[in-house]
């Protein structure tokens, strides 16, 4: 494979390590200057017994307290906004399955930051001016949408902003203008190599496909190798956070040997979410972000509650950005079965690996005389459903050894035919806990 190395913002991508850890420090400087503008945070610094948080090392942010997402909700609307309304030009918020949505608002140069950073993204993946990039994530308030939008045209790709949903008209663009870049989440792209396949179209023949961007969702590895096959595409992970932005936090380089995050825009600590504590370098834990270029709102270690860890070394491409291990799942999607911790991506990565399974799957909790049940429901591709009955009962009882094997739970395993369980155009739902009911 011939990797390009070539940068958008080369002063910033390929900045000496030194340089990128002084600049940190002044800017993490600046940021709590300008965060003490906000309410919230002169409170917050106020209780923790700090009029002005002073820093002169970097690892002395370890003395500041932690933002939580409930902070957000709590101060909503305005409370940790920084500069007079006449300076906003922009809203993102976050659902928020329970109580108020988490609001975010940006300056006119808080967005141009942004966009600078998702051009830096896509351009470090190989795309370039000529390409035609349909955006096939939610616009409004869901950062997915916009997020990429403007960093596109930074950097002059042909912009077609046809948000999720409405598959086959989605295809028919593909086919007509020659769609070369999506954006996507994986669980809709899972659903979209599948209408391709219905279609029968074959991607090497009838699409120009070559690059898909996905995040907003963490996706196993198996699933990435699935969608490269099924659509003929090389696939880049993205990392964001609304609260950070949105995407374009961290991302992949041509070695996707895990994301850079962009150090001279986030400030990056991974602790021990039990704890609060700092982990040695390389340990997995709780991402932890500090803003450190926002105007409007700038967060002071901000729990992601996303659980990876660094990456040691150097990558290959020159970039010494540290390098994220790909998010192994929101601590929040975690849920616990008989006593143990599952993550929906273990299962995922299990099931992607078997042939014949299709594109969905479906995890149900329930409760039986206190007992928990736990039901994995899996498409399995329909020609398996002309076979026999036997070879049926093989597959169920393949997967259900194979989950076992990960999880350690015994679940029940249903195979259900493609399109039996409700597909994503979106965000999907992977997860029904009736415990909670
Ligand atoms: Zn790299």
């Amino acid at each position: 494979m011939k990797v390009t190395t070539d940068c958008w913002a080369p002063e910033w991508e390929r900045i000496e390590e030194k340089v990128l850890r002084q600049h940190q420090l002044t800017r993490l400087q600046e940021t709590l200057k300008q965060a003490t503008k906000s309410p919230f945070y002169r409170e917050k610094f106020r209780q923790a017994g700090l009029s002005f948080p002073k820093i002169s090392h970097l690892e002395e942010i370890q003395q500041l307290p932690f933002t939580e997402k409930e902070d957000l909700r709590q101060s909503y609307p305005f409370g940790l906004v920084t500069v007079p309304l006449e300076k906003l030009v922009r809203l993102h918020a976050s659902s928020g399955t329970t109580g108020k949505s988490t609001l975010i608002f940006h300056t006119k140069k808080d967005i141009d930051t942004w966009a600078s950073l998702v051009a830096r993204c896509l351009y470090m993946v190989g795309a370039r001016p000529g390409d035609i990039f349909q955006n096939m994530m939610t616009y409004g308030l869901f950062t997915g949408g916009l997020g990429l939008h403007y960093g596109a045209e930074k950097i002059g790709l042909l912009v077609v902003p046809s948000g999720s949903g409405n598959t086959q008209k989605q295809i028919e663009f593909f086919r007509d203008i020659g769609t070369t870049l999506i954006h996507i989440t994986p669980s809709y792209c899972l659903h979209l190599a599948q209408v391709v396949a219905e279609m029968e179209l074959l991607p090497e023949r009838d699409l120009k496909l070559r690059l898909a961007i996905m995040g907003a969702e963490p996706y196993s590895e198996a699933t990435r190798k699935k969608l490269e096959k099924a659509l003929n595409i090389k696939v880049y992970n993205c990392y964001g956070l609304s609260e950070m932005n949105g995407p374009g936090v961290a991302f992949e380089c041509p070695f996707q040997h895990g994301l850079h995050l962009w150090e001279d825009h986030f400030f990056p600590e991974i602790i021990d979410p039990e704890t609060g504590r700092v982990l040695p370098e390389g340990e997995e834990g709780e991402l932890v972000l500090t803003t450190l270029q926002r105007e409007g709102m700038p967060l002071i270690r901000y729990r992601t509650r996303d659980l990876t860890r660094f990456i040691r070394g150097i990558c290959r491409c020159g970039r010494i950005h540290r390098r994220i291990e790909r998010i192994k799942g929101r601590s929040d999607d975690m849920f616990i079965v008989k006593g143990v911790n599952i993550f929906p991506s273990q299962i995922e990565t299990v099931l992607m690996e078997i042939p014949e399974v299709d594109a969905n799957f479906l995890i149900i909790i329930d409760r039986k005389e206190g007992l928990d049940l736990l039901t994995v429901q899996v498409e399995i591709k329909q020609e398996y459903f002309r076979g026999d009955l036997q070879s049926l009962r093989e597959i169920q009882e393949k997967i259900r050894e194979k989950l076992k094997n990960t999880i350690i739970v015994n679940p029940m395993v249903e195979l259900v035919e493609p399109g039996t369980i409700p597909p994503s155009t979106g965000k999907a739902k992977r997860v029904i806990d009736n415990r909670r009911l």
